[in-house]
């Protein structure tokens, strides 16, 4: 099926997730859209200056989809700043390297990277209870996922 290779590992999001130009009237401004991986192979390589073999690594990636991951980033930077155009960060195929969960009751646990993409919790640990949600952080809207809810628009 070839799903599980698509789920990127991600340590880090950005607190900050959309730029825009100064001087552009919202009306006339064009919008690049940097998916949350993207932003993370960035970071590895350029800001931490990480060898792609390892940056792949971090992100449980072979060498070759990191490349492509970092061309296309930086594709987009670069059309936003010598284009003018806003930079939203958002969305993608990206696990947490752990992830938070709350059940209804309010408890609350973390799930490993690996944890998530071969077993996913179902219930929670400490009541059992099925209706359990994913926290994220604020502000991250993820996209062309569609594992539960069954396909993509
Ligand atoms: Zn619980």
């Amino acid at each position: 099926m070839g799903r599980r290779q698509m789920w990127r590992k991600v340590s880090s999001i950005p607190q900050i997730t959309y730029f825009k130009p100064a001087g552009i009237r919202m009306a006339e401004l064009e919008e690049v859209k940097l998916l949350i991986e993207e932003a993370e192979a960035i970071r590895l390589k350029d800001l931490e200056g990480m060898e792609q073999e390892e940056c792949a690594r971090r992100m449980n990636i072979s060498r070759s989809t990191f490349s492509r991951l970092l061309d296309s980033a930086r594709k987009k930077i670069a059309d936003a700043l010598l284009n003018g155009k806003a930079i939203r960060i958002e969305g993608g195929n990206f696990e947490m390297a752990t992830r938070r969960f709350r059940c209804l009751e309010g408890h609350e646990w973390e799930v490993p990277f690996e944890t998530m993409i071969s077993t996913p919790p179902e219930v929670c640990p400490k009541c059992d209870t099925p209706s359990i949600m994913p926290l994220f952080p604020a502000g991250i809207h993820r996209g062309g996922h569609g594992r539960r809810t069954g396909g993509r628009r």
